[in-house]
């Protein structure tokens, strides 16, 4: 089976297309390295082995019709969007056109090829501020920045052509990955706005220190709560998607976390003792955009895939310290 992976040299999307690979699969990788890196792609061939590749921006319609006029796959793993919620605030335009626009013109491409299997990255960001706690996947969608919004917009496209039974997707809702392939593949953003490897960076003295973004929200520390879960139990929930994404006709959706929220401030003690840094953090406002608490209830994935989460918070910082320790 071919797998078209975009977005294949970004952080989620290299590594499952590296674990893809080891299990068997043929890999198409389409990028169009804004973002993502070469260093990247080397890598996944070092511990994975060969794969196709394609630089094309999705953007370009007509580019990337001729470009995937060329190949033949049978389902599309689509990660190529950008990721910070706090640039997306500032960019809500850039957002849309790129997240949203991009996955449309992907979408139509591949429909007109005949491609019929299409499994999507969306976010916890599509809740905002959630009413229920964990956050089951049938909670209202109502993103509170331009990011969540893009990522909703796509979920609802691929509604209506399940719904007119052009195309069969499966949704994967993440909470926040964080973690590395064996210290070797890991997160790698430009600019960094994920918590975990700032503070490994603080700690390294990369940068000056780790600023947490408000102490003020109504949790136990004052400091928001997020699922962090392993980069290798989300590439893991991918290979499970695909499976059943081969059974079904129409499109469903899951939430990809591990049930367990921690705060800001337990997420940076955890990393001090883990790593034994001593990281220096200023307590600053806070980051707009941002919700207080974002928990997945992963009862659906568990019952309908059989994934769960194998790894704890301590498992995720020591494997992305593996890696930052690298760079
Ligand atoms: N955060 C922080 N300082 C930073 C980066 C993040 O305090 O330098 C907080 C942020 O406010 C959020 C949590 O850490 O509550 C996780 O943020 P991240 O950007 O890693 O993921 P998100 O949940 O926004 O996708």
């Amino acid at each position: 089976m071919t797998i078209l992976i975009t977005g294949g040299a970004g952080y989620i999307g290299s590594i499952t297309a590296a674990k893809l690979i080891q299990s068997g699969y043929k890999v198409i990788i389409l990028d169009n390295l804004e973002k993502g890196h070469q260093e990247t792609l080397d890598q996944i061939k070092q511990v994975a082995g060969d794969f196709e590749f394609i630089k094309v921006d999705l953007r370009d319609k007509e580019k990337l019709e001729l470009a995937l006029g060329e190949v033949d796959f049978d389902a599309v793993i689509h990660f190529a969007a950008y990721i910070e919620v706090g640039r997306s605030v500032k960019e809500p335009k850039e957002f849309m056109e790129n997240n949203f626009g991009g996955a449309k013109n992907l979408i139509e491409v591949i429909v007109k090829k005949g491609v019929k299997k299409f499994l999507f990255s969306s976010t916890a960001a599509v809740y905002g501020h959630p009413e229920e706690l964990p956050i089951p996947e049938t909670a209202k969608l109502k993103p509170i920045n331009p990011y969540g919004e893009s990522k909703v917009r796509v979920e609802k496209l691929l509604e209506k052509y399940a719904d007119f039974g052009k195309l069969d997707s499966i949704r994967l809702r993440y909470f926040n990955p964080a973690g590395s392939l064996n210290g070797l593949i890991g997160e790698k953003h430009e600019p960094e706005t994920h918590l975990i490897p700032l503070i490994l960076k603080a700690g390294k003295g990369e940068r000056d220190k780790l600023y947490i973004f408000g102490n003020d929200y109504e949790t136990k520390d004052g400091t928001p709560i997020r699922d962090y879960i392993h980069i290798m139990d989300l590439v893991e929930a991918h290979i499970f998607a695909l499976k059943h994404l081969e059974k079904i006709s129409g499109t469903d959706v899951f939430n990809v976390g591990t049930g367990t929220g921690y705060t800001v401030k337990e997420v940076f003690e955890t990393v001090k003792e883990v790593t034994r840094l001593d990281v220096p953090y200023e307590i600053v406002e806070r980051r707009e955009g941002d919700s207080k608490e974002l928990v997945a209830d992963p009862s659906k994935i568990e019952a309908v895939l059989g994934w769960k989460a194998q790894y704890n918070l301590r498992d995720i910082i020591q494997s992305a310290w593996e890696f930052e320790k690298t760079q």
